[in-house]
């Protein structure tokens, strides 16, 4: 399959509710594929009551999966692993038809989301907790223990895989699973949760609420949501987690980025032009990991001119997709002009591209370069979230430091060089959580923990990885004595 396919009828997205397939009574949310601009598919917002009634559901579910033993648990993830490989094709489709994405794109997310899910799979041999004799007859343990209900508020841009950072580790680690997905990409999450019912999850485990910010509110503010992660921009990031913490909930909302990567002279063209226009052009730019600002160091022109190459061949509607709405398009053909305005020049300008034969109604824009912009203004500072680089123009290292420095964000930074000890420079500096040398979207794999710092990320810990298994669970330590022993201590 290598085009997306529409479907023939509108997609239904019911709410997931104690094992049950329920069309909410909310509002009506249509759902729009960015590729051709057409209603795909319809969702109604849950009501309070039905998120009160579906959290309860979920509660009462909590408690025998927390005490199903770990290995048990596992074996229905195990399962669903299988599902999730199975049904890839339909699944990338899915994701590709509600949020843009090319089918490869789509299709690398979710084996990403299996990835998250292999480590939560491993939870079973790693995570065995400690004992040991602390005094003669006195043991202390650690047991890790569910948490109970945990919610997650997840953003649009990847339906499947931002979910699955958190769905294995928080289900396998015995916590009932509460989702809001993004009210603009919910029809994805209603194939997952199938997957998660057909793998033998029982009935309230795994809990789907749609809607917007009401929806999220009401999962917030219920007495047995115990912990909320979020993924979304920072905005809503600061505003979820100022909420769920107001509740003296624990909190992680990862939020936006502006990620900055600094080009030096010796960086080898090849790797430089293909990493830094892969990271600005794929996912269309609407990733919290693509690269948004070049800080072009010294004489970088032949590195520069192998960016415009790669991204001039990276067509809209085969090497790339599509933007999420027709306002976004319309923001970043603004913010473009912007550019221009405040001094910028276009190496090369998108919005000239041609929509794709057959996909006129969908929202388009094609790889957008700016050069010269200057530190400070909107192409320099906000998350545009598009195909679009603002290249920056520095001195030396110390300037290009600076610049990224002084910027709000914190989740990615890169450096393209041949010089060890100017990358070591960028690691050790660079005011970011996660920083890649001579790679554009430096993720780290799993079990290497997901999250920024600064505006990026509003709570403490990470989301996935090691990590997280802090967040998603408690550790309770036991202390145990079963024979009186002849010699007392402070503790006897
Ligand atoms: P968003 O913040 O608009 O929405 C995220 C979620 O929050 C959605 O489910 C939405 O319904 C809900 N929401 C929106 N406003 C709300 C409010 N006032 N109160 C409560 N809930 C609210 O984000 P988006 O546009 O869907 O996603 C794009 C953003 O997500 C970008 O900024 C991107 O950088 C960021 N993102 C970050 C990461 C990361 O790991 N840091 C990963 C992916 C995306």
């Amino acid at each position: 399959m290598n085009k997306v396919e529409f479907p023939k009828e509108l997609i239904q997205c019911p709410n997931l509710i104690g094992g049950e397939w329920t069309q909410g009574q909310g509002d009506k949310i249509e759902v729009f594929s960015p590729y051709n601009g057409m209603v795909v598919g319809q969702t109604n917002a849950a009501t309070s009551e039905e998120v009160r009634v579906a959290i309860d559901k979920a509660h009462q579910a909590s408690k025998t999966w927390k005490a199903t033993p770990l290995k048990e648990r596992t074996q229905v993830m195990f399962r669903f692993r299988d599902i999730l490989h199975r049904d890839i094709e339909k699944i990338s489709n899915m994701v590709s038809l509600e949020s843009g994405k090319t089918l490869g794109e789509s299709k690398a997310g979710i084996m990403k989301g299996i990835e998250v899910l292999e480590f939560a799979l491993s939870l079973q041999n790693l995570d065995g907790g400690g004992k040991m004799e602390v005094s003669r007859g006195v043991h202390c343990e650690y047991r890790r223990e569910a948490l109970g209900v945990v919610a997650s508020i997840t953003p649009f841009n990847f339906p499947a895989m931002v979910p699955m950072w958190t769905i294995p580790i928080a289900i396998t680690l015995g916590n009932a699973y509460v989702w809001k997905p993004s009210e603009k990409t919910p029809l994805t999450a209603t194939l997952i949760g199938q997957a998660l019912i057909e793998a033998g999850l029982p009935a309230g485990v795994m809990t789907i609420l749609n809607g917007q910010v009401e929806t999220t509110n009401n999962i917030i503010d219920n007495d047995h949501v115990m912990a909320v992660g979020f993924v979304g921009s920072s905005k809503v990031a600061k505003i979820v987690y100022q909420r769920a913490t107001s509740h003296g909930k624990r909190a992680l909302c990862l939020g936006g980025a502006k990620n900055h990567i600094v080009l030096l002279p010796d960086a080898d063209p090849a790797m430089a032009g293909t990493g830094i226009a892969d990271s600005f052009t794929g996912c269309a730019g609407q990733r919290c990991m693509a690269a948004s600002v070049l800080l072009a160091v010294g004489d970088v022109e032949a590195q520069i001119s192998k960016i415009k190459e790669r991204a001039q061949e990276t067509t809209i509607g085969t090497k790339m997709g599509a933007i999420i709405t027709k306002e976004q398009v319309e923001f970043l053909n603004k913010a473009i002009d912007e550019a221009v305005a405040e001094g910028a020049t276009l190496l090369l300008d998108g919005r000239k591209d041609q929509a794709p034969q057959g996909l006129e109604g969908g929202y388009w824009l094609g790889p957008t370069i700016l050069d010269g912009v200057k530190p400070g203004t909107q192409a320099a500072i906000t998350e545009l979230f598009g195909p679009v680089i603002s290249i920056i123009r520095c001195k030396n290292m110390t300037e290009a430091l600076e610049i990224e420095n002084s910027n709000q964000y914190g989740n990615a930074a890169s450096v393209f060089t041949n010089n060890g000890a100017m990358a070591e420079l960028v690691c050790q500096n660079a005011s970011a959580g996660m920083v890649g040398v001579n790679i554009g979207v430096p993720v780290p794999r799993e079990p290497f923990s997901f999250g920024g710092i600064n505006e990026s990320k509003f709570g403490y810990g990470d989301i996935t990885g090691e990590n997280s298994l802090n967040f998603w669970s408690d550790v309770k330590k036991v202390t145990t004595k079963w024979q009186m022993q002849n010699d007392h201590n402070w503790m006897s």
